[in-house]
């Protein structure tokens, strides 16, 4: 068991606002929203971020997406949505436990 606040909100130690979960991903409410609808989609296997990923996470990278698209046409009917995934501390994580930043519900500037 990681000491590791996803972690512990994805073994029911820590409380979150819960938004889905299926076996290998869990969507909650960011405590610290950036925009109307943040939502932080993680995988429930500790990997510290996206360079950690290895062919053999493939289906679990693949169902990380599958379930942005899930909350997009289920929970949010369609709206457009921006994805975000820092990785590393000069990328701007800050949890090194790797996650998606679903975000939604205001325009947003373009990126660059
Ligand atoms: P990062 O900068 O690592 O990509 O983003 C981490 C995100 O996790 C931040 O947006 C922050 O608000 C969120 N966060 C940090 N601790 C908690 C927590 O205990 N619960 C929830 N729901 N979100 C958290
Ligand atoms: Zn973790």
């Amino acid at each position: 068991m990681h000491e590791c606040i996803f972690c512990k909100i994805i073994a029911g130690t820590s409380p979150a606002h819960i938004i889905l979960r299926t076996p290998d991903v869990i969507v909650i409410k960011d405590i610290n929203p950036k925009a109307p609808i943040h939502y932080l989609v993680i995988p429930t296997k500790h990997i510290a971020d996206l360079r950690d990923l290895s062919s053999q996470d493939a289906t679990m990278a693949g169902n990380l997406l599958l379930t942005c698209t899930q909350v997009s046409n289920e929970l949010l009917q369609g709206t457009p949505f921006r994805l975000v995934v820092n990785n590393g501390a000069a990328a701007g994580q800050v949890v090194f436990h790797a996650h998606i930043h679903l975000l939604a519900g205001t325009q947003m500037n373009n990126f660059f």
